[in-house]
């Protein structure tokens, strides 16, 4: 199969090219090197079935050749992060919205299969946990940037279907949820590779809030196993599913693991929300996946615990090519935005 990944250069990105050529198919990757990294992909390069384009995916014409050449897109080519998304709100949306949009535009003369991530970010503030596909959506008001990307990822998944039900693009919608592993950059305040490069420096580790909130992580290799599968199944068309791990842990509790498995003298330090991302935002206290409907249709399952997780996580940052991210400053050690 031809496959094309639009932020393919980044995390997840990379992940899946790697795991689309180990399974025999061509790939093309298409990334601005806004939040990817050629890094990433730079092991790939050698494989002849592989190619890379620099460029926006809102470069419409680019995009015709590429979808035109491909059998199908992975379409993960997005504002990544809660940093970001509330320290430009208005590229978070216009990037999400526009790129989609184009992407399920071109896909649609050839019907050529979209494989569209979102996030669990949809869901927002559900009190309703484990989190189930046909849930309502419980967003908060619109003045809280946050809530501005679930919106514009919700978008994305209503026109994906529109162009399902209306035109017949097969399309696939996967819902992420907190996906980690080596390659996540400490750069845009993802809590795990936040957590370990801080402890590996001797900072303080910077809890959120209270701690008590709690997120389930998912090891990458897992979610671009269930893309690949996903993309594969018919069964899966037209259709929207969790993808992530539903071993549920608090925050506070994750940076005492970090700082037990790095042996690390760091403090642990609790800082208000506020002071994190400015005064309007708001978290979601707890966020688990319910996999019922994904296991049910390729049997998947989470196959790497959070202790073995954030094992690779650090072995990755101690790794000589991750030095240099550790000399240099923490983006997010505490100066505030
Ligand atoms: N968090 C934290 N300290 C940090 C970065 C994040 O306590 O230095 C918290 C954040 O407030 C959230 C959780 O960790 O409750 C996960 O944050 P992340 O940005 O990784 O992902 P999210 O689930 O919020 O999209």
């Amino acid at each position: 199969m031809r496959c094309l990944v639009t932020g393919g250069a980044g995390f997840i990105g990379s992940h899946l090219a790697e795991e689309l050529l180990r399974a025999g198919h061509a790939v093309t990757v298409v990334d601005d090197l806004s939040t990817g990294s050629i890094e990433n992909i730079e092991p790939l390069t050698s494989e002849v079935r592989f190619r890379y384009v620099i460029d926006t995916i809102l470069n419409r014409r680019l995009m015709a050749e590429l979808v035109d050449w491909a059998d199908i897109i992975f379409h993960l080519a997005a504002v990544v992060g809660v940093k970001l998304v509330v320290e430009d709100p208005v590229r978070a949306i216009r990037t999400n919205v526009r790129a989609t949009e184009i992407i399920l535009e071109l896909a649609a003369p050839k019907r050529k299969k979209v494989v569209f991530t979102s996030t669990s970010e949809v869901y927002g503030k559900t009190s309703r946990v484990p989190f189930r596909e046909d849930d309502d959506l419980v967003l908060g008001a619109p003045w809280r940037s946050r809530w501005g990307y679930a919106c514009s990822k919700a978008l994305g998944e209503f026109l994906a279907l529109a162009y399902w039900r209306e035109y017949g693009v097969p399309v696939v919608i996967a819902r992420l949820f907190n996906t980690v592993g080596p390659r996540q950059t400490n750069r845009y305040g993802m809590v795990i590779p936040t957590f370990v490069c801080q402890a590996l420096r001797g900072e303080p580790i910077t809890v959120y809030g209270d701690g008590q909130q709690t997120r389930s992580f998912c090891w990458v290799g897992d979610t671009v196993r269930a893309l690949v599968a996903l993309a594969e199944h018919p069964g899966a068309v037209g259709q929207i599913f969790n993808v992530g791990s539903d071993e549920e842990v608090r925050i506070v509790d994750v940076a005492h693991q970090v700082k037990a498995l790095t042996g690390s003298v760091s403090p642990i330090v609790f800082i208000p929300y506020d002071r994190a991302y400015g005064d309007d935002f708001e978290d979601m206290r707890r966020r688990v996946p319910d996999l019922t409907k994904i296991r049910a249709l390729i049997g998947y399952r989470p196959t790497v615990r959070l202790e073995e997780i954030l094992r690779q996580v650090i072995l990755y940052y101690r790794s000589s090519e991750c030095q240099s991210k550790l000399d240099s400053p923490t983006a997010m050690s505490f100066s505030g935005f």
